[in-house]
């Protein structure tokens, strides 16, 4: 496996704990959309697995969020400012596209957008005929981002759609509740592929809840954060 050196060359707030980082990487590399780059963090020795939410040339988009609870590689690379080296393992990753021509919905919570945005953006930049839809759950509308993007992918491609669940606010235009509440019968009939990504708690329940409509596994992709 491949280490690059990556340079923070942008570093932007979407909300008050997640960012966008823009890496420059040293080597060009060829990425499939949903694989990440393992950081090998200076500070802390922690190894942190981020997914790529794009990438253009040498440059390579990321979306983190900065965790109070977590062990601290969150807040290390999120603190870091523009001019840093990085040193990042591969990409990796099997949570790829299946290459089937079939109608997929992706499932994600807060940053696991990322890995479903690249997939989507790939699937339209070759303009798949078939349809995708994205779930996305979050808190609350302040903690939600790229929803003008998502927009904009809906207002250019037809066969695009995707709905925002919150789970601790009432607001016009967005669902209230949890991602799963989306997985009745009648929405998901549509579908033959589905792809999940978040926390691990979600990824099981989406799952579980697909398998007592008897989705097949084979056609269930997950990642887990
Ligand atoms: C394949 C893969 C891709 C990933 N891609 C991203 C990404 O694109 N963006 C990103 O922000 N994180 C991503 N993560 C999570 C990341 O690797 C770290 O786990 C995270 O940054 C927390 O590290 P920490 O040391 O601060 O806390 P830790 O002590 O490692 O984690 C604390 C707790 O937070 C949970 N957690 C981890 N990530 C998140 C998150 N993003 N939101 C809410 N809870 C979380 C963990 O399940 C754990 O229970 C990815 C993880 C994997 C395995």
């Amino acid at each position: 496996m491949a280490i690059n050196h990556f340079t923070l060359v942008e570093k932007k707030y979407l909300t008050q704990d997640v960012f966008e980082l823009v890496y420059e990487a040293e080597n060009d590399f060829e990425i499939i959309p949903g694989q990440f780059i393992t950081f090998l963090l200076p500070k802390t020795w922690f190894a942190r697995a981020y997914s790529v939410l794009y990438k253009d040339a040498k440059k390579v988009h990321f979306i983190i969020k900065r965790l109070e609870k977590g062990r601290w590689g969150s807040k290390e690379i999120c603190d870091y400012e523009e001019g840093i080296v990085l040193r990042g393992v591969g990409p990796t990753g099997h949570f790829i596209d299946s290459k089937k021509i079939n109608n997929k919905l992706y499932i994600a919570t807060w940053t696991g957008i990322v890995p479903l945005y690249f997939l989507v953006r790939d699937l339209l930049s070759k303009w798949f005929e078939k349809s995708l839809k994205i779930i996305l759950g979050n808190r609350t509308q302040k903690n939600l981002y790229s929803i003008e993007e998502f927009q904009n992918l809906k207002n250019q491609f037809s066969n695009f759609d995707f709905e925002v669940f919150l789970s601790r606010e009432n607001s016009p235009g967005f669902q209230m509740g949890y991602v799963w509440d989306f997985l009745i019968q009648e929405n998901i009939q549509h579908f033959e592929e589905f792809y999940i990504c978040g926390n691990p708690n979600m990824v099981d329940e989406v799952e579980n809840k697909l398998t007592e409509a008897w989705v097949s596994q084979e056609n269930i992709f997950r990642e887990k954060y």
